[in-house]
């Protein structure tokens, strides 16, 4: 019998890593994107050791924390410069763990994915319009293939979830959109900081190669744009502490994602049907507070893979992934709504709070992370 096929529809992080990780199973994979090409947009990406872990999984963990900037001080700041929390949590992490959190390219870890593929396997410029979920045929617009296994990975508004859960209300917006640059370190050195003031935040991380990555985001109406996103941030945060106005001025202004944030407040009832799989923000998208949207997907993609070959693979997967996924696109609402406090009095209150929990020392800081962080993926191969 030759190798079981699955079509993977989407070639975000969640997609390939479930192409990567069905190919260790042994799967004859196609994805399918609709974009014309993979370039993914200039950002970074926080990798916490639950997503390195599964990266390993599929054999590039050890790239990936190569290819990424590791600094383990981090601090939350207040929009004046005051730190809340400083700590330096590379002893902690790494007796918890055995690793620390890495911040890496996005578009270097496409391609170290991408690496792991053959290289017919991902087809660009091609839509999925229809997948049956009992035959596994799916519909594209360069005509039909057949699958066992259909991954949907197709984002935030998969059509696929709009058309196997009809009636699932829509991902809701979370009240906060985002922008997103990458610049080259404009000559000295800096720390992985979050600041944060009413309703706005900046976040700056360094990524190897003298680059930093910096992102921001403000409780705002849904669907604005502005014609110039550079001097819309430069309006909002002229008056933070250095080096924030500073970074703003270094951005190349066609270059500046502008980004609404969506959510899956209303948890899909499973996250399979038939033959279909979902994952990723297909399945559950969440706000970016704890940098875990994609490290989720990476998770989701292997767990799919180790289980996908069983009868009963799909039911087990999702009873290992919906609960999991549902904590972390919970915690991280918390998390968004706690920086997207405007009030005055609440502010002060919750930067005295974090003040509080910041002089427990880096030990209880990690200690906050192990939730998330201290998982570990099924063994893909025997080797
Ligand atoms: C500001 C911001 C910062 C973030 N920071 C982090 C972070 O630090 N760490 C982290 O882990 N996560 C982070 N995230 C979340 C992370 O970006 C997402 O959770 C992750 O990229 C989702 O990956 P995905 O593959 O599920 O979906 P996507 O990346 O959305 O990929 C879906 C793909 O499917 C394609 N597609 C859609 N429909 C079709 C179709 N019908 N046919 C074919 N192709 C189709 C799309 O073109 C797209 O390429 C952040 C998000 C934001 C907004």
């Amino acid at each position: 019998m030759g190798a079981k096929r699955a079509v993977v529809v989407g070639g975000g992080i969640g997609g390939l890593t479930a192409a990567a990780a069905l190919r260790v199973r042994g799967w004859d994979v196609t994805v399918c994107e609709r974009a014309a090409s993979l370039d993914p947009v200039g950002s970074g990406l926080s990798l916490g050791p639950n997503a390195l872990r599964a990266l390993d999984a599929v054999g590039v963990g050890r790239a990936a924390r190569e290819l990424a900037a590791i600094d383990g001080v981090s601090g939350i700041r207040r929009s004046d410069g005051r730190w809340l929390v400083r700590a330096d949590v590379t002893a902690p992490m790494m007796e918890r763990y055995d690793d620390l959190a890495v911040i890496a390219l996005r578009a270097e870890l496409v391609d170290l994915l991408l690496s792991r593929l053959p290289e017919d396997t991902v087809r660009t410029s091609t839509t999925v319009t229809a997948v049956d979920p009992e035959t596994g045929a799916v519909t594209t617009s360069a005509g039909e293939l057949a699958a066992d296994l259909v991954v949907a990975a197709d984002g935030v508004r998969s059509i696929i979830r709009k058309t196997l859960f009809p009636g699932h209300p829509e991902a809701r917006y979370s009240g906060s959109t985002t922008w997103r640059f990458v610049i080259q370190e404009p000559g000295r050195g800096f720390r992985t900081t979050e600041s944060w003031g009413r309703g706005d935040v900046f976040g700056i991380m360094p990524l190897s190669g003298k680059r930093i990555y910096c992102y921001a985001s403000a409780v705002a109406p849904a669907g604005q744009t502005f014609e110039d996103e550079r001097a819309e941030l430069l309006r909002r945060f002229s008056g933070w502490h250095s080096p924030i106005p500073e970074l703003i001025g270094a951005a190349d202004p066609e270059k500046i994602l502008h980004n609404d944030v969506y959510w899956s407040a209303d948890p899909l009832p499973a996250y399979h049907v038939g033959r279909v799989a979902f994952l990723g923000d297909a399945a559950h998208a969440m706000s970016p507070n704890l940098g875990q949207g994609a490290c989720q997907a990476i998770e989701d993609a292997v767990v799919l893979a180790s289980l996908a070959d069983r009868t009963d693979g799909l039911a087990r997967y999702t009873a290992a992934r919906l609960p999991r996924t549902r904590m972390v696109v919970q915690n991280s609402h918390r998390a968004s709504r706690l920086v997207g406090l405007r009030s005055p009095l609440a502010t002060a209150l919750r930067d005295t709070l974090m003040w509080g929990v910041g002089r427990f020392g880096s030990a209880a800081v990690v200690r906050q992370t192990a939730p998330i962080f201290e998982w570990s993926p099924p063994r893909l191969s025997a080797g």
